[in-house]
């Protein structure tokens, strides 16, 4: 882990999942003099000044700020530490982590060991509500892979797709038709949501996504294709846990992202063509 991922990984990881961080020390274990005596010092790797997260009180992502006593503690030093964080934005909300640091053949590992409040489970309201019955398979397959099992958490998040990729088909299929898309492209996502194969209805429909519903070249449903195919087999419980983040990612993005927007364009039409009555009737009273 490189030191910018720190932050995130202060945030989101699970407990116990220790890593080996990539630092330049400010300063190395070495013999120096304190006081008249020859002393062993330690590195010092800088606290993450801000990160990113979920703040219940504001009720969106924002940024976080140590919040430890000025010039006290502003470095992760070998051993235990406390990091506490406050939200920039309401000034209310506090979150501590805790985390353990140790050197082992020169090399600097982190893990972390204690999160407060516990690491939640963000269920915005329009994706819990299109997850509808899979809410539960959801709710399981995050408490495993915050528990650190993300075998079992990947096994979890593998059923979900299954289960509601003919709901997310669906959704593209709205937003093509609302972004007025070539109507063979309409056509060929129908068809793969119809189709029984997992991979080929995926693949289909993941070729078939139009350049304006993929801001910046991003394809949900090829990276979902992607995921998916990589499997269970041979992975470490950190390895399935990087799929299972990914795959809510892509799932999140088509069920709210891919979802408002048709929402809204649907929306505005509905407003546009009241507008233009309204313009339509005045015009007519001059
Ligand atoms: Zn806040």
């Amino acid at each position: 882990m490189k030191y910018s991922e720190l932050a995130k990984y202060l945030v989101e990881a699970p407990l116990y999942q220790p890593k080996q961080l990539e630092v330049a020390f400010g300063k190395t274990t070495e013999l120096v003099e304190h006081q008249g005596f020859l002393v062993e010092e330690e590195p010092e790797i800088p606290v993450p000044e801000e990160v990113e997260r979920y703040c219940t009180i504001c009720r969106s992502a924002t940024n976080w700020r140590w919040d430890g006593v000025p010039g006290s503690a502003e470095v992760i030093e070998l051993g235990l530490k406390w990091i506490p964080y406050r939200c920039r934005n309401c000034g209310k909300e506090s979150f501590s982590v805790w985390i353990r640091v140790w050197l082992s053949e020169g090399k600097v590992f982190v893990e972390k060991v204690g999160q407060y409040p516990k690491l939640g489970i963000a269920l915005p309201a329009d994706f819990e509500e299109a997850l509808g019955a899979s809410r539960g398979l959801y709710i399981k397959g995050m408490t495993s892979r915050h528990a650190g099992y993300g075998i079992g958490a990947l096994a979890y998040f593998r059923r979900i797709i299954d289960d509601t990729i003919a709901d997310m088909l669906g959704v593209l299929e709205a937003a093509m038709v609302e972004a007025d898309a070539n109507a063979d492209a309409i056509e060929t996502v129908r068809r793969a949501r119809a189709g029984k194969v997992f991979d080929e209805k995926v693949k289909l429909a993941a070729e078939a996504i139009p350049p304006n519903l993929k801001p910046g070249g991003m394809n949900p449903f090829a990276d979902l294709y992607d995921l998916y195919s990589i499997g269970l087999h041979g992975l470490s419980d950190e390895e399935c846990g990087e799929i299972v983040d990914a795959m809510d990612e892509a799932m999140k993005y088509i069920y709210t992202e891919l979802k408002s927007r048709t929402e809204g364009a649907a929306r505005y039409k509905d407003a546009a063509t009241k507008i233009h009555q309204t313009v339509a009737k005045l015009r007519s009273r001059k």
